[in-house]
């Protein structure tokens, strides 16, 4: 994986391709560029701007929620949107929205970083944990559900409770966007999961730019402003930044075998022979969307009777079962 120890002593050959400084550099494999620092940092920032204003992510009138985690891409997303927003005429201030699963330590010490970052770059910051809006933390599920001896993986029950709460707790903000980290590795990550479980609905309701008509009112625009940027240059920004962030990756994805471990695995491999990978992926993703959206957006779809939550399934949405189970 890239990291600043890609910035490499100046030598001849080795000068920023922008700015020709001599100083260390940073390889963009993929595009075969030299950067030094400054001109890697505002390449990191132009992207950012740009996919933002190319996909018709942001309105001046929004009101931004940022799912913050506290690890390096949401505390990347949000510095960059302040700084956007800081630009922006009367624009109202971001709020910085956080979840607590309720992992151990990992969530404790997570949220901790997001409340530091949020008093440093003066953001108003809510928090929501697992135990007090649903009654049970994640490690809470985990433990009842091992007693029940029928066995989940504990990323199926928080990914649903997490997307559900961070597009609850946003409307109740008067939220009219919410704004989320993932990166193009994170993105590409997904598509591949979806292309093995021949998710096709998926995909097509995949949503990458606000001008695509919403299916209905019940979510958020969601919007992924670092989605053009691989996950290694995102991390390598975040250093260099010297943004306080948390690094350790959530024991869960450790210690079981989800596939989704193995999907990146396997784009860490072939990326090192094809850095390109993942653009072509996300090229791919944007493509097929389009090609399916007509015919998957709202085939199929039902309406959840407890939530009024839109559902492929025929009466109740996956988050209300989920509910349902764990009470
Ligand atoms: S890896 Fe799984 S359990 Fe851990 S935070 Fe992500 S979705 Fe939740
Ligand atoms: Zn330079
Ligand atoms: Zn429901």
């Amino acid at each position: 994986m890239n990291g600043p120890e890609d910035f490499e002593p100046f030598s001849e050959k080795r000068k920023c391709s922008l700015c020709n400084t001599k100083a260390f550099v940073y390889r963009r494999r993929h595009s075969g560029q030299y950067f030094c620092k400054k001109c890697f940092i505002e390449s990191i920032e132009k992207i950012i701007y740009k996919t933002i204003s190319k996909f018709n992510m942001l309105k001046p009138e929004d009101k931004i929620i940022i799912g913050l985690s506290g690890g390096k891409d949401s505390i990347a997303l949000l510095y960059n949107l302040k700084k956007i927003q800081n630009k922006t005429y009367n624009s109202k201030p971001l709020i910085a929205l956080s979840i607590d699963e309720g992992i151990n330590h990992y969530s404790k010490q997570r949220i901790q970083k997001a409340i530091n970052i949020c008093k440093e770059f003066d953001i108003s910051h809510k928090i929501i944990s697992f135990k007090k809006y649903i009654g049970k933390s994640l490690d809470d599920i985990v433990e009842w559900q091992k007693n029940k001896g029928d066995f989940r993986f504990p990323c199926n029950y928080c990914a649903t409770i997490k997307r559900r709460l961070l597009n609850d707790i946003g409307k109740e903000l008067n939220g009219t966007v919410l704004a989320l980290g993932h990166n193009l590795t994170d993105i590409s990550e997904t598509y591949l999961m979806n292309i093995l479980y021949n998710r096709l609905p998926l995909i097509a309701r995949t949503n990458f730019s606000r001008k695509n008509s919403k299916l209905n009112d019940a979510y958020l625009d969601r919007i992924f402003p670092l989605m053009r940027i691989p996950e290694d240059e995102v991390e390598l920004y975040a250093k260099l930044k010297q943004f306080d962030y948390y690094k350790p990756v959530c024991p869960n994805r450790k210690n079981f075998p989800i596939l989704r471990r193995k999907v990146l695995e396997f784009l860490q491999n072939i990326k090192q022979q094809s850095p390109e990978i993942e653009f072509n992926l996300f090229k791919g993703c944007l493509r097929f969307t389009s090609i399916l959206s007509e015919e998957y957006r709202s085939k199929n779809l039902n309406f959840c009777v407890e939530c009024g939550y839109p559902t492929s399934n025929p009466l109740k949405c996956e988050y209300c079962k989920l509910l349902k189970e764990i009470k």
